[in-house]
């Protein structure tokens, strides 16, 4: 992972290793940051009341996230999923009762003391992606401020009209599009496209985030030491997310990003027991690579690992999306295929089996990248109800055909008739 120590010659930034349409595109937003909080921060006049306001929520926004390093640094111990921050909350509410200026600057208040506090030291953010998710979310804070700003006075009679719920909603919705447009943007330039679509869970976790926003402004504007009820709902949403990653990370193989054994075998098990009702057939393939060893003894582990990565993405892109994939362990791989016939299962075992043949796979060895070509793969397939009614059963039939296919010449696909 790289990282950029405080002491980094900027000539070694990590940022300038990232393709140049995106350092362009990082400098630009960047950029535009800046200027636009230079602009507000001559413009703006922050009163009295709201510099209060402004180190009220400062306040809440460090003990928030003392208190979630805490969370962070249990669950670190467990899992290398992303570091979850919350800080939507204090940035809406900052956005909805103070000038723009004192918004950005309450923004970046709080991503410094994070960066200060945690990220640095997890060393998983080198420091340009810290300051460009600080500039995002300067920058959707001031397109919201554009819709919210007069929504509310310091006059909790404001909170009453109608007109305001509706300003707040659409600025919250303004918020969620202007970030997800600008992180969509740099997933975009990053060539990664599959990692564009932000997930439902995600989106939900900003609503939720988002009214909490509303809900501190709210309290703030009735007394500041109301706003302490925001506290204990944000922490356990918090620790509800880490719950989450963790329950996603116990059926997921961290290599591959596929179905763990155990999780493959509950899919495969629920598929069972529903085509028993059903009186339909489903197919299990047992996919193994030939002579992997080679692999890992000719380029090293870490191209064996690209190679096992590349086969688990060509697996779940060439099956539909009811199928299912799994990682066994080593360079072994199960696929469950509901509702087919044994012709549909072979059909497709055949195809998986010649788009591992065309296979190119560029991986890291030690001296430069190198492209591997030349892979192949043994399928053993079994049928239900044909080869057995228990999952047990099915694997014992497609593991003994799998090992047909590797006795008898390999790269290829095998299944047990008249059995
Ligand atoms: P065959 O054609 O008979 O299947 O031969 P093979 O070499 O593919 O199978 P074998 O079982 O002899 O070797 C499997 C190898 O897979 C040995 C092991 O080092 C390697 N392996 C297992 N897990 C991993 C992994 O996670 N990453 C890498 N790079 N290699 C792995
Ligand atoms: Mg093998
Ligand atoms: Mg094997």
């Amino acid at each position: 992972m790289v990282t950029v120590s405080p002491g980094a010659r900027p000539r070694q930034w990590a940022l300038w290793r990232q393709p140049p349409a995106l350092v362009a595109y990082f400098l630009l937003i960047d950029t535009v940051a800046v200027a636009l909080t230079v602009f507000f921060a001559g413009r703006d006049h922050v009163d009295a009341h709201q510099w209060k306001l402004f180190g009220v929520l400062v306040a809440l926004a460090l003990v928030q996230a003392e208190l979630s390093r805490a969370l962070e640094e249990a669950r670190r111990l467990i899992t290398n999923a992303p570091h979850v921050n919350m800080t939507t909350v204090w940035c809406y509410a900052a956005v909805i009762l103070l000038p723009p200026s004192a918004a950005g600057a309450l923004i970046i208040v709080v991503y410094a003391h994070l960066w200060l506090r945690v990220w640095r030291k997890l060393g998983t953010r080198p420091a340009h992606r810290v300051l460009f998710s600080t500039a995002i979310i300067v920058l959707s804070a001031y397109a919201t401020a554009a819709v919210t700003s007069r929504a509310v006075t310091s006059h909790p009679a404001d909170w009453a009209l109608p007109n305001t719920a509706m300003m707040l909603g659409v600025g919250a919705l303004v918020y969620l599009a202007v970030n997800g447009a600008l992180v969509t943007a740099a997933a975009a330039l990053h060539g990664k496209p599959h990692h564009i679509a932000i997930a439902w869970a995600d989106y939900a976790l900003e609503i939720a985030t988002l009214c909490l926003g509303i809900m501190t402004a709210f309290m703030l504007t009735l007394a500041p030491y109301l706003a302490v009820v925001v506290m204990p709902p944000l922490l356990v949403l918090h620790r509800a997310v880490l719950v989450k990653q963790l329950e996603e990370l116990a059926i997921t193989d961290r290599k591959t990003g596929l179905l763990n054994a155990s999780a493959w075998h509950d899919v495969a098990a629920a598929e069972l027991s529903r085509a028993g009702r059903q009186h339909s057939s489903f197919g299990v393939l047992m996919v193994d690579l030939d002579h992997f060893k080679l692999v890992n003894d000719t380029h090293g582990h870490l191209a064996g690992d690209e190679v096992l990565r590349a086969v688990a993405g060509l697996l779940t892109s060439e099956i539909r999306d009811y199928d299912c994939a799994g990682r066994f362990g080593g360079e072994e791989f199960a696929v469950l295929i509901p509702d087919a016939h044994a012709e549909q299962i072979v059909t497709t075992a055949e195809r998986l089996r010649h788009r591992v043949s065309e296979l190119e796979v560029t991986a890291p060895t030690g001296t430069g990248d190198t492209t591997i070509t030349g892979l192949s793969a043994c399928i053993g397939v079994a049928v239900y109800p044909t080869h057995g009614t228990t999952l047990e059963r099915l694997l014992l039939t497609a593991d003994s055909a799998l090992l047909t296919a590797k006795t008898s010449g390999r790269n290829k696909v095998v299944m047990i008739t008249g059995s």
